[in-house]
């Protein structure tokens, strides 16, 4: 899914960075730098037409030292378990770094979602579901949505699991519909935190968020809403993509707008005419002050970073920069808020709605925003901190939390038996 990147190798080479900081023990290292349980699926659903078609899928949970391991489902077509992997081992450090009582997980099933039904897509889900549920459970493993997968999805899984164990599971999954027990703001919440990840960054460079300059990558889930709450905070968005590419206005872009007539609908974003149309390459490059990559993994690399020319990068998606890029951005005095910290808003509100699930008792919406932006906050103060004191970037201070909060967690419990 990221062309030719390994990003197993990049979510290992950053562990690594942060094992040589917190000078971990090396048979320490290697429990982290492997997931705990690694699941491949072979599946057959039988499509509209009436052939049958073979689907592979990967549930990984890399570690649980610090309690059930909860990641999302991801469909699309260049999915792989290695890539999987990373993601689990990102969860990992994510829920640390948040200090919520997960571990990390990822699942994924190599499918272009575009070329099926919806009908094909819930019997794919249901047949999946019933392929990993071995080692699924509100108390062991706690899926949620990623890339092509949404909350019906997660409706179907919560469904599906239910069917199996003869009762209602609504903690088996997060993200689910609201009137199934899903938890309000959970939709926006990724978004949410990464627009409160930014405006704390911005006042640690001097940067005013009210009428910065911001460009979006990706138009789903998270990008729509980190583009619209900046909007109403008062930036300016200047840039947005999706798959297909970009469109760039620098006196602003129409965000609500856009969202309510294009989002869902891949390409559609380019038929607003008020605007240039852009590649995604040529879109991360744009003049701009904050640059949001919310798509997918190596978006800006050892080729591209030096022709960024934002003051702030903050990583709605997961991996969008490789270790190479990394190295390039922090010598221009690029500010990069990783992933493991930005984008944790949409677990930090995943673990509410566990939290509600397992209570049964919701909160109001109000109650779920006030507390993740407290996390967010506390999270983000934590990391820049560490920052300060290790004199690194901000991914390496965040690992540095993350993998520690995991070592000593795992060093506390002992290595069974
Ligand atoms: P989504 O499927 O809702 O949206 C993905 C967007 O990326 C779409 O607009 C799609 O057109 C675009 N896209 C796909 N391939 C692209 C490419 N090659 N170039 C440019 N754009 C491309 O997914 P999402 O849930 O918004 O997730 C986006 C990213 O955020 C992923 O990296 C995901 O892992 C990460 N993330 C999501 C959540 C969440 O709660 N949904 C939480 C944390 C991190």
């Amino acid at each position: 899914m990221s062309g030719h990147v390994d990003v197993l190798a990049m979510a290992r080479e950053q562990l690594s960075v942060a094992a040589n900081y917190l000078e971990l023990d090396s048979g320490l290292h290697q429990v982290l730098s492997r997931p705990m349980r690694q699941l491949i699926v072979n599946f057959p659903v039988v499509l509209d037409n009436g052939e049958v078609m073979v689907f592979e899928g990967y549930r990984v949970q890399h570690n649980s030292s610090r309690g059930p391991t909860k990641g999302g489902i991801r469909y699309h077509q260049d999915v792989d378990v290695n890539e999987t992997t990373a993601l689990a081992m990102w969860m990992t450090w994510k829920c640390a770094v948040a200090n919520i009582p997960f571990g990390g997980a990822k699942g994924s099933v190599k499918v272009d979602t575009k070329q099926f039904s919806r009908r094909e897509i819930e019997k794919l889900t249901r047949r999946y579901v019933t392929e990993i549920n071995i080692i699924l459970g509100e108390r062991s493993d706690i899926p949620a949505p990623d890339i092509g997968t949404n909350a019906q999805v997660m409706a179907w899984i919560m469904d599906t699991f239910s069917m199996q164990k003869g009762y209602t599971v609504p903690g088996v999954v997060t993200g689910k519909p609201v009137d199934l027990g899903g938890s309000l703001g959970r939709v926006e919440a990724t978004g949410r935190g990464v627009i409160v990840a930014a405006e704390e960054a911005c006042k640690t460079i001097g940067l005013n968020f009210n009428g910065a300059r911001v460009v979006v990558q990706g138009f789903g889930n998270v990008g729509s809403v980190a583009a619209s709450i900046a909007a109403q905070h008062g930036a300016i968005v200047v840039g947005i993509s999706d798959a297909v590419g970009g469109i760039y206005n620098p006196k602003g872009l129409p965000v609500d707008e856009l969202v309510h007539r294009y989002s869902g609908r891949e390409g559609g974003i380019r038929e607003y005419k008020d605007a240039q149309p852009v590649s995604n390459s040529e879109l991360l490059e744009l003049d701009c002050d904050i640059l949001i990559p919310a798509a997918i993994a190596a978006q800006i690399t050892g080729d591209n970073a030096d022709k960024i020319k934002a003051k702030l990068i903050v990583e709605g998606a997961n991996g969008p920069s490789t270790p190479d890029a990394d190295k390039i951005l922090h010598d221009k005095g690029i500010l990069v808020v990783p992933d493991i910290l930005a984008n944790a808003g949409g677990v930090i509100v995943s673990y509410f709605e566990w939290v509600q699930d397992l209570q049964n008792f919701f909160w109001e919406e109000d109650a779920v925003n006030e507390r993740l932006t407290k996390i967010m906050r506390h999270s983000f103060a934590q990391v820049h901190e560490a920052m300060m004191i290790h004199k690194t970037d901000m991914r390496t201070a965040a690992l540095i939390i993350g993998v520690k909060r995991v070592a000593d967690a795992t060093i506390r419990r002992g290595i069974f038996p």
